[in-house]
């Protein structure tokens, strides 16, 4: 028996780029001997609609962006085979969605309503995982290091900005971070060395979000891990970024592509092992499931500073995750597969 599998890809979302092109990466890969594969495309506008399944990869974007039919447009209507018009259909959902609107919890949550199981995190780990504030409270509970951190709600700050700024200045200093609590991609975030950007940070970051985040900076080396599977998670070899930028902003992440990766970073062997450790203990914290990629700094000193986890890392077969785990003996094909167990298997556990 073929596993019928529901591609869930595009979203509305500033990444939606990003995931239609993980969309034609994942088809290439999954092996139609095993899987029969319907493709459910969110538009740009948020409009939900359901392909015909596919009987052979894509070869152009294009092919994959779906214009609506008449009576179906509804979320509902988008998750129903066709054919079969019953939920229970698919085996299996796949949803390949960054960022708000599908990696922070609210799609997963249609799922659970819908009775259906889908790969990777559930409603809480997502949830948690895409508010950077939350994510921290619940690390700093879990005994991880991090950077000094405050954060701030927008009607908060119009009331008193000097208060604002004043605290930051005496609990964090500069140079500091200053981010939107829930994003990715690097999107609203500033350097600050002074009381000038840090004016002009806040008021970028708040268009981003009601709630903002600021941390101390650190000058450290970024290392990352991917974390794959359930109750027994394991981990990646590590990975190392290196941004030729001031920080690996969105220019670096996706528009100049010089920024290096070193897979296997260069690490002893005590380091890794340390590292390896949080990143289990950050995944459990969050009670995560199938997978997250789990990003350190590393200072000269070799103190271990845990950033952020994401728990829809980039998914193409170039971005980190997928390349930490072929490094670690896992090919792309395979690890698509893991995750489509992972997600089945907690899918019944909880039946
Ligand atoms: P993504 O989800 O794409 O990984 P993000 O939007 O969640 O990114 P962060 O990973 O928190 O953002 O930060 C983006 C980058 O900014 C980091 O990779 C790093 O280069 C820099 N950076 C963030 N916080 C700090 C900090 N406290 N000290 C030094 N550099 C930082
Ligand atoms: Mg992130
Ligand atoms: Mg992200
Ligand atoms: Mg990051």
């Amino acid at each position: 028996m073929k596993t019928k599998l529901g591609l869930l890809y595009g979203g509305k979302s500033a990444e939606h780029k990003v995931s239609m092109q993980t969309a034609m990466a994942v088809l290439k890969a999954l092996d139609l001997n095993k899987f029969d594969i319907y493709p459910i495309y969110i538009s740009e506008e948020g409009t939900w609609i359901n392909g015909p399944q596919l009987t052979a990869p894509a070869e152009t974007i294009k092919e994959l962006e779906y214009k609506p039919e008449s009576g179906q447009v509804s979320m509902d209507t988008a998750l129903t085979l066709r054919d079969s018009g019953d939920h229970q259909g698919f085996d299996v959902i796949f949803p390949l969605l960054h960022g708000p609107n599908g990696e922070d919890g609210t799609v997963q949550g249609m799922l659970e309503l819908m009775n259906l199981p889908y790969v990777g995190n559930g409603v809480l780990a997502s949830s948690a995982g895409m508010d950077k504030v939350i994510m921290k409270n619940i690390f700093a509970q879990a005994g991880l290091p991090q950077v000094a951190y405050v954060w701030f709600i927008r009607s908060g700050w119009e009331k008193d900005r000097e208060a604002s700024y004043e605290k930051v200045e005496s609990e964090i200093g500069y140079p500091c971070f200053v981010k939107p609590a829930n994003l990715g991609s690097s999107v609203g975030i500033s350097k600050c060395t002074s009381r000038e950007e840090l004016e002009a940070a806040f008021v970028e970051a708040f268009q981003f979000d009601r709630k903002i985040i600021v941390e101390q900076g650190v000058n450290a080396r970024e290392i990352e891990l991917g974390v794959l599977g359930n109750d027994e998670p394991q981990c990646s070899v590590a990975g190392e970024i290196v941004p030729k930028t001031e920080f690996y902003d969105y220019k670096a992440k996706y528009e100049d592509g010089d920024t290096a990766m070193v897979i296997p970073a260069e690490l002893d062997e005590e380091t890794y092992n340390s590292l390896k450790e949080q990143a289990i203990t950050a995944f459990k914290s969050l009670d995560c499931s199938g997978l997250v990629r789990a990003d350190f700094f590393l200072t000269e000193e070799g103190d271990i500073y845990i950033n952020e986890v994401n728990t829809m890392p980039g998914f193409t077969p170039f971005s980190m995750f997928p390349l930490l785990w072929k490094h670690t003996g896992v090919e792309y094909p395979e690890l698509i597969e893991k995750l489509v167990q992972y997600g089945v298997e907690r899918y019944e556990e909880k039946q």
